[in-house]
């Protein structure tokens, strides 16, 4: 089995890539996903509700957003009030220190 993003060589049972992290797809598997629901402030376009939404339960983000602009333009408000009522309680992603999973230089004048 091979890495869809890498194209490297997995080991069996591998669920993430150790080359570029990528999570593997193992059929009859769920990826993993984001453990709170969370607006995403990468990636958004108004609220970022639809972006997290999308992250959490693994789906594609394109399809949400054309599913809740398909559900309001069928003469249906309620998703409108939904959506911000979400963008109210869903608290904004916290930032992550780019960095913070690699370890720090190990050459260096403080070496
Ligand atoms: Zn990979």
């Amino acid at each position: 089995m091979n890495c869809t993003a890498c194209g490297k060589e997995l080991g069996p049972g591998a669920r993430f890539c150790s080359y570029c992290g990528q999570a593997v797809a193992v059929p009859g598997v769920a990826p993993p996903r984001a453990q709170r629901l969370y607006r995403q402030t990468e990636g958004r376009m108004l609220g970022g509700v639809c972006a997290g939404i999308a992250q959490h339960f693994g789906w594609d983000v394109t399809l949400v957003r054309l599913a809740l602009l398909a559900i309001v333009l069928c003469g249906f408000g309620a998703p409108l009030i939904a959506y911000l009522v979400a963008w109210i309680v869903i608290p904004k992603q916290p930032l992550v220190w780019p960095y913070a999973t690699s370890s720090p230089p190990s050459s260096g004048p403080l070496a």
